[in-house]
């Protein structure tokens, strides 16, 4: 699986970080499938709700909201354009996933009644407000979730 990120993304995810200072924030990803397993994240929501790590699974009225509008956006091509997973933030410990964070995607994935077979769990943290620490992990239904990188790295 290759994972690339659209030029405004880091800069976007940069100023919100930069913003909630030392509030968890987090969201949607949303991406383009540019061939099979490669994709290229071109959007991200931000969720208002947010702010605790306890609670980072998005309100289900403003996710059904922001996937709405991401898929008029990419005119409804959702075999090109479509949800790829979550992310968020620690602003105040590592940017790996906790136990809960992995108990949580899991429970994404594995749930009968979710469409959702697949996701990305980004983990995001700004370090000295200059650059971003980040790890990504893929949950897949049937598999471990294992460690994955984006191609270009953050700056
Ligand atoms: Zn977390």
């Amino acid at each position: 699986m290759r994972i690339e990120l659209a030029p405004d993304i880091e800069p976007r995810l940069r100023k919100a970080l930069h913003q909630a200072g030392s509030r968890e924030i987090g969201g949607m990803l949303f991406a383009e499938q540019l061939a099979p397993g490669h994709f290229r994240i071109v959007d991200f929501s931000l969720d208002p709700l947010s702010g605790s790590h306890a609670n980072f699974r998005r309100d289900l009225a403003f996710h059904h909201e922001a996937l709405t509008a991401f898929f008029q956006k990419t005119g409804r091509d959702f075999s090109r354009f479509n949800y790829l997973g979550e992310w968020h933030s620690h602003p105040s410990f590592s940017a790996q996933p906790s136990r809960e964070d992995i108990d949580t995607m899991t429970d994404l994935v594995e749930n009968g009644s979710s469409e959702i077979t697949f996701a990305l769990l980004l983990i995001v943290r700004l370090r000295f407000w200059m650059w971003i620490d980040y790890s990504m992990t893929a949950f897949a239904q049937g598999y471990a979730p294992h460690q994955a990188r984006i191609a270009k790295r953050f700056i």
